[in-house]
């Protein structure tokens, strides 16, 4: 069954990165951000290096195929560096720059203890090797973290939380400041060479364009802490959140955009129509 909201006056959003074709995930996210009221696109296209123009081309055509419409012009994340630049300056007192590399997180969280390292929304959770390190002393290919335990001191608050309209909605998803900080630690909010994070600019954006409404998958849901934190530092309103089921393949795992057997074109090619999808995905 589709998640589905009770309040359908909602403004939402589908924010794709273009790096690979829309899968029948996507639909999914599309169709249930749109059946919650306004629809927005927002294409998410801060890493350079992976996005292409023909998937940015594919994911209009395979929306407006699938039905969907959104007001122009769609908000690019590229066209809004200067945005990202000022949330970062005004947060600068609470973050710091970072020179590790994946081998140095990984070198300095296995020291001290054997099996499974931490792990978080982003990956290995940062140890904090740099947490200190002055603003003066950034190299350019430094990264820029949040110094998370420190932001919560700086807002007076030791635990942060939110509703989730699809998971236990009668909850408070909630977490202290000390398992934020040690679930999901030092997130980075400028990675190297892009001005900015998914973290930052789903933040900054979800502020500038009026969502009321954020919807997208369960795998999601942790790194909706963060943004809620974000959202608090920067005085930006927190929006509801729906965190909807993920689309499987046969084997149950999660698809990625590499499934191009799942993508939308290669069922568009195969003759499916639009009510098609809606089925194969239960909604
Ligand atoms: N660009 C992100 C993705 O494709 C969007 C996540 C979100 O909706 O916040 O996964």
């Amino acid at each position: 069954m589709a998640d589905r909201a009770v309040d359908a006056g909602e403004v939402t959003r589908f924010a794709p990165s273009p790096t690979g074709l829309l899968h029948l995930g996507h639909a999914y996210s599309a169709l249930t951000a749109a059946a919650q009221g306004a629809f927005h696109l927002r294409i998410e296209d801060i890493d350079r290096d992976r996005c292409r123009p023909e998937f940015e081309a594919a994911i209009h055509d395979d929306l407006h195929w699938l039905g969907l419409d959104w007001p122009r012009p769609v908000m690019r994340q590229s066209d809004r560096l200067p945005a990202y630049r000022a949330a970062l300056d005004r947060l600068a007192p609470l973050t710091y720059p970072c020179r590790c590399r994946r081998g140095d997180i990984r070198a300095a969280l296995s020291a001290p203890q054997e099996g499974a390292l931490p792990a978080g929304p982003d990956g290995l959770v940062y140890p904090g090797t740099c947490r200190g390190r002055s603003h003066r002393d950034a190299g350019p290919d430094d990264v820029i973290r949040l110094d998370t335990a420190r932001a919560f001191d700086a807002l007076g608050l030791d635990r942060i939380g939110f509703r989730d309209r699809a998971i236990l909605p009668d909850h408070d998803h909630s977490l202290t400041r000390d398992q934020v900080a040690q679930g999901i630690g030092d997130v980075i909010l400028s990675r190297r060479g892009m001005g900015t994070s998914y973290h930052l600019a789903v933040v900054v954006d979800d502020a500038a364009q009026g969502i009321t409404l954020v919807t997208r998958g369960k795998d999601l849901f942790d790194a909706t802490y963060i943004h809620v934190l974000l959202q608090r530092l920067l005085d930006l309103p927190t929006p509801a959140y729906l965190h909807h089921r993920l689309i499987r393949d046969d084997a149950g795992r999660r698809l990625a955009k590499r499934d191009d057997a799942r993508a939308l074109r290669h069922y568009r090619d195969e003759g499916a129509t639009p009510a098609d999808i809606c089925q194969m995905i239960g909604f």
